[in-house]
């Protein structure tokens, strides 16, 4: 899943532009996000492709880069089935350009979600109504968008990285949806990476030394982050009723703090002209929130160590 390519572009002819995000093209010249639905797809990858579609959440977050960040180039979004040789999920090319999604990749992930909706007991938090394949299968895109524009954004922005960028990609797809959409994306994107794990069945070598981390261990910091964000809210539904763990739970508030001070900062320098002001209070109060969030953790360290 959401694999890094490294073949190079190969350009498509006959797409056809369906939306483009930026609310101000006056003399604006930064690189903008467009999305890209190619109208040829096979029948049986209609169905998913028409569901990511009317969601709009591809375009949802096209439009939130476009308002908030000075791109340097030009980003393409690609629901297309031409797509580099050997692509068969969602990917970011080397360059940060262009984002290819090829259709059958959504076809793949309505059909493990619709596995799950038969199998596995609803989460409590997530709501009735949208526990279904389609609306799952919207959510769980979405968060999965939001890793591949993790990707483009270091890319493009040759943003400093402390760690894997794997998992500066999965920080950017839970710091975008938490912050502008709510649990939801977190939540679909768990259930989805948990049925994942459970097919791929034992751990091996490759899982192992894969760039990301493996699977399950996505589906934790996934519900992590998103129980660290709201804890008064999340701690009871996420880790009362046993999907995270009590021994990683006391970690999240302080992680979600540094994941969301860390995005904000990495991102202040590119901040659009237009979204400067409320950039940079956004930061500055993300930097405070941080700081308590250290000295909260430092007060219940001793405690914490102690029931170890
Ligand atoms: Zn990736």
């Amino acid at each position: 899943m959401l694999r890094t390519a490294v073949a190079g572009a190969l350009l498509a002819a006959g797409l056809a532009v369906t939306s483009s995000g930026g609310d101000s093209a006056k003399a604006d010249t930064n690189g903008k996000v467009t999305v890209v639905y190619d109208n040829a797809v096979k029948p049986k990858d209609r169905q998913a492709v028409a569901v990511v579609r009317k969601s709009r959440v591809l375009e949802q977050l096209a439009e939130w880069v476009n308002k908030s960040v000075a791109l340097p180039h030009d980003l393409e979004v690609k629901v297309t089935d031409k797509v580099p040789p050997g692509v068969t999920d969602a990917v970011t090319q080397p360059d940060g350009r262009t984002i290819f999604v090829p259709p059958s990749f959504l076809t793949q992930i309505e059909g493990v979600l619709s596995d799950v909706v038969k199998t596995v007991k609803r989460p409590a938090l997530f709501p009735k109504d949208s526990f279904n394949a389609d609306d799952l299968t919207a959510l769980s895109t979405q968060f999965v968008f939001g890793h591949e524009m993790g990707h483009a954004l270091q890319r493009q922005l040759l943003l400093p990285n402390l760690g894997l960028e794997e998992d500066a990609a999965d920080g950017f797809a839970s710091f975008y949806t938490v912050n502008e959409v709510g649990p939801g994306p977190s939540l679909a994107a768990a259930i989805l990476f948990d049925e994942i794990a459970r097919e791929e069945g034992k751990l091996t070598l490759e899982g192992l030394s894969s760039d990301h981390p493996v699977t399950q261990q996505r589906v934790f910091n996934f519900l992590c982050y998103l129980e660290g964000s709201d804890p008064k809210r999340f701690h009871g539904p996420l880790v009362g009723a046993g999907y995270l763990p009590k021994t990683r739970a006391p970690l999240c508030p302080q992680a979600w703090a540094m994941l969301d001070f860390g995005w904000w900062t990495q991102l202040k320098p590119y901040f659009s002209g237009a979204f400067k002001d409320q950039g940079d209070k956004t930061q500055e109060k993300a930097r405070d929130h941080l700081i308590a969030e250290t000295k909260a953790f430092e007060k219940q360290l001793d405690e914490l160590r102690s029931a170890q």
